[in-house]
């Protein structure tokens, strides 16, 4: 057959949050729905924060992380610290600018318990978004009293992510978005309420449930008009090791994430390492062919999770009067170019930064040292370019 359905497969992506619900807890509860989604594709432990102590440091804080998968930055970038979302930094854009750039008369759609997710990160109808509009939203439930009287157990936010999740299973299957985004919110509040519990387990049950619908929608689409999806699955951080309950600090288990998904060309940092957050973004840019600008694409923290890459890992530190690039190769064989810039006009105003190259070397080398004598006082940005990736990285003096 010379065209195979498959050649031509429009491609469509969703991901998925399910608020706060820490690995050990997911993997203890049963999940018949999120099992079935990782036998296709797979399931990893993950992490959120940014680098511990390092300048990338990140609040395990509910809008801080939606904000980091959205943006594939960590908060040194986006700039959203708490759940006020006072400041975003624009600059860095969502999935969702990248993707109406790249490909104007792509649908995009929003399913969501919190309201701030569309009106705040996303930024929708603001003037620093370009006065950026999704084209489907379903959200606002929680600021609806009226409709939804608010009630200590939490049991209008169970309703509200019910809801959403009904509606967004009925237009994925109808409108079917080229890309989506489902929040769901009621885990957290059991969470916060009851700790490591029954009550959590049973919250979590739910959740998989409302997966479900979304996944059969998917199924449907897939089956019904050969295009081919994506779904990812993640909570946006953990919980305190004692008792389940906070988050917001750096501890191990409020840092550990987890990440379900569809994808069948999960690659060696899926199934080997531990990736994060922030590599969201690039492995849905991966999958539905985003064109990146370069400049935003060397801002970009994460790396995809599908398809061949180069590096991952990268770091930079100061020793013997030498900067130290490391990092870690995936390819067998191969070069990188290394890259830097002493400004950051990107951060501070959203325009280009000047990149000058001051070595190419084997990837294999895994390390590349430079006197630091010799390179501008400051802060510098370094770009790491191999053959199928590339990583960003800070050194802050
Ligand atoms: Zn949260």
């Amino acid at each position: 057959m010379f065209f195979s359905n498959q050649a031509f497969a429009q491609k469509k992506a969703v991901f998925i949050i399910l608020d706060g619900i820490p690995a050990d807890v997911l993997e203890k509860t049963p999940t018949p729905n999120l099992d079935k989604i990782a036998k296709v594709g797979g399931y990893t432990r993950a992490y959120t924060g940014g680098e511990v102590g390092g300048y990338s440091e990140t609040p395990t804080i509910s809008a801080v992380g939606y904000n980091s998968l959205l943006t594939g930055t960590w908060a040194n970038k986006h700039n959203v610290w708490g759940n006020d979302i006072k400041a975003p930094n624009y600059s860095y854009w969502s999935i969702f600018r990248f993707l109406r750039k790249s490909s104007p008369s792509a649908k995009l759609g929003i399913y969501s318990t919190w309201e701030d997710n569309r009106t705040k990160l996303i930024g929708e109808g603001l003037a620093e978004t370009g006065f950026f509009k999704m084209d489907f939203s379903f959200d606002g439930f929680e600021v609806d009293t009226l409709t939804y009287p608010h009630d200590s157990d939490k049991k209008y936010i169970q309703k509200i992510d019910n809801l959403v999740s009904y509606e967004a299973a009925y237009q994925l299957k109808t409108i079917a978005p080229d890309l989506s985004w489902v929040y769901l919110e009621y885990t957290d509040d059991m969470g916060h309420r009851f700790g490591d519990s029954p009550e959590l387990a049973e919250a979590v049950a739910l959740a998989d449930e409302q997966v479900g619908r979304i996944y059969e929608s998917i199924r449907y689409r897939e089956e019904k008009f050969g295009e081919e999806w994506l779904i990812l699955i993640t909570t946006d951080h953990g919980r305190k090791a004692e008792d389940g309950k906070d988050h917001g600090g750096q501890s191990d288990r409020e840092r550990e994430i987890w990440m379900v998904t569809n994808a069948k060309e999960l690659n060696p940092y899926f199934e080997n390492f531990i990736p994060a957050m922030v590599d969201i973004l690039p492995t849905i840019a991966r999958f539905l062919e985003i064109d990146l600008p370069e400049n935003a694409l060397k801002e970009i923290d994460g790396v995809s999770l599908i398809g061949d890459i180069s590096l991952v890992n990268a770091n930079t530190e100061i020793e013997n009067e030498q900067i130290k690039l490391t990092w870690v190769p995936i390819q067998k064989s191969g070069k990188v170019t290394i890259s830097y810039a002493s400004t950051d006009n990107f951060g501070e105003t959203g325009n280009v930064d000047n990149y000058s190259k001051i070595a190419e070397i084997d990837l294999s080398a895994a390390e590349f040292r430079f006197p630091i004598a010799e390179l501008p006082p400051g802060k510098l940005k370094f770009w790491i370019q191999g053959e199928r990736n590339g990583i960003g990285v800070w050194l802050i003096r």
